[in-house]
């Protein structure tokens, strides 16, 4: 065996992760090729089985914290310092494919194992990371293991969820063998020296421009708030004009507020979306009582995002004044936007030019697991190709040689930041 990672090149076994990547989606709540797999479900659990023997198979170490996050470690030479970490989620929303998620942990996993067949020795020790719940199919909030590592959603807020049957977090991963404090779940900075994420796109330009790797720099986040507009009902012949307190034409207003706001930043950035509009009584020759409208606004840059909130929160204070109507608003999540790290970010595009693959600089618009860990560690994201952009479908598709692309080039970038 020798000992000198920069003068070999990584060779990833691609019959072996794609032949594990397949098992992996064979395990189904649905149908396969269709993969459903809600967390602490009886296909979840079978699937970190699987998952975590293969990791055991590699001679990695591996321990679980009380939320079910799952770390596998390959030792470092100097098991004192703070691990380099990659990986990302299993979990499947109903309906979906084979693709999200586990590229990055069967994908990390190959990346620690070819590493490992090279003869290459790690400085500090390389670990898989597997989230628990990336989705937020089950309990109505996404990335629950990585928020609670970074203490973004406290053990309290974790204890109040529940599913749409009114089961509790608690029961059902304790039902699930996670029994230890929630408390212990969140780590502190440092914990992570570095931690990298290799994920599928989930958008259509790395396949449109035809190059095999995405450096991520940024991660948009989302912040959504729930309006709801009081008005006045009335007969629409019978309620002449002047003086009306029609709920939905100040909905209007708050809908195109909203729009000019997120257009006036002039960054391609900026987007804000109402996605819901209710309207009651919602009869014909009725005026609108009350609206709901859900406003979405999200950005790669925090200040900019709250700067649309603002102008949005503005619009609220003056239709309400204007209208005589009383509008109340309601924020229902704000995550924080994330900028990658720049040394991450370096290791990634010599080792893309090292391995002869081509990439660009790109914003992930989505978020991940990666948006939570980055509170608590220096991060970035890897991204491959999807075919179409398509995502969260079964005919989600990336091709073996994306694949083998983003392995290669994670397994270089995890070797030099753990040396
Ligand atoms: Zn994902």
């Amino acid at each position: 065996m020798t000992t000198n990672p920069p003068q070999l090149a990584p060779r990833p076994s691609i019959d072996r992760l794609m032949s594990e990547l397949m098992a992996l989606a064979q395990i189904s709540e649905a149908e396969p090729p269709v993969v459903t797999r809600v967390v602490f479900g009886e296909a979840d659990m079978r699937a970190r089985a699987y998952v975590q023997g293969l990791c055991v198979a590699a001679g990695l170490m591996v321990t679980r914290d009380a939320i079910g996050n799952t770390f596998a470690r390959w030792q470092g030479s100097d098991p004192s310092l703070a691990p380099v970490a990659t990986g990302s989620h299993i979990d499947a929303i109903p309906n979906a494919g084979l693709y999200d998620g586990c590229v990055g942990v069967l994908g990390g996993l190959e990346a620690i194992r070819v590493l490992q067949q090279m003869g290459f020795k790690p400085r500090r020790s390389i670990e898989l990371v597997i989230f628990t719940a990336e989705e937020p199919t089950r309990f109505g909030i996404g990335c629950l293991g990585s928020r609670m590592m970074a203490n973004v959603l406290t053990p309290k807020q974790a204890l109040a969820l529940r599913d749409k049957e009114g089961r509790s977090l608690e029961e059902w991963r304790t039902q699930a063998g996670f029994t230890g404090p929630l408390e212990s779940v969140a780590v502190q900075t440092g914990r992570f020296h570095r931690f990298v994420e290799l994920h599928i796109e989930q958008g259509p330009y790395l396949a449109q421009e035809g190059l095999d790797v995405g450096l991520v720099t940024h991660i948009a986040a989302p912040a959504s708030q729930r309006i709801v507009i009081e008005g006045e009902g009335g007969h629409a012949g019978g309620k002449l004009m002047p003086g009306r307190k029609d709920a939905l034409a100040a909905a209007a207003e708050l809908i195109l507020a909203l729009e000019s706001a997120a257009k006036s930043t002039g960054a391609v950035d900026t987007v804000g979306t109402v996605g819901i509009c209710e309207v009651f009584p919602g009869a014909v020759n009725s005026i609108p009582s009350r609206a709901m409208i859900t406003t979405d606004v999200r950005d790669i840059d925090r200040v900019r995002r709250d700067g649309v909130l603002a102008a949005l929160a503005s619009a609220v204070r003056e239709v309400s004044a204007r209208r005589g109507v009383s509008i109340a608003t309601e924020l229902v999540n704000a995550d924080p936007p994330t900028t990658c790290d720049p040394a991450i970010l370096a290791a990634l595009e010599a080792s893309a030019i090292a391995a002869g693959k081509s990439c660009r600089k790109m914003v992930a618009r989505a978020y991940h697991d990666s948006s939570f860990v980055s509170c608590i560690a220096p991060t970035a994201m890897l991204f491959i190709p999807c075919r179409g952009g398509v995502s969260h479908r079964p005919d989600e598709y990336a091709s073996p040689e994306w694949i083998g692309s983003g392995v290669h080039v994670l397994s270089r970038t995890l070797a030099q930041l753990a040396q």
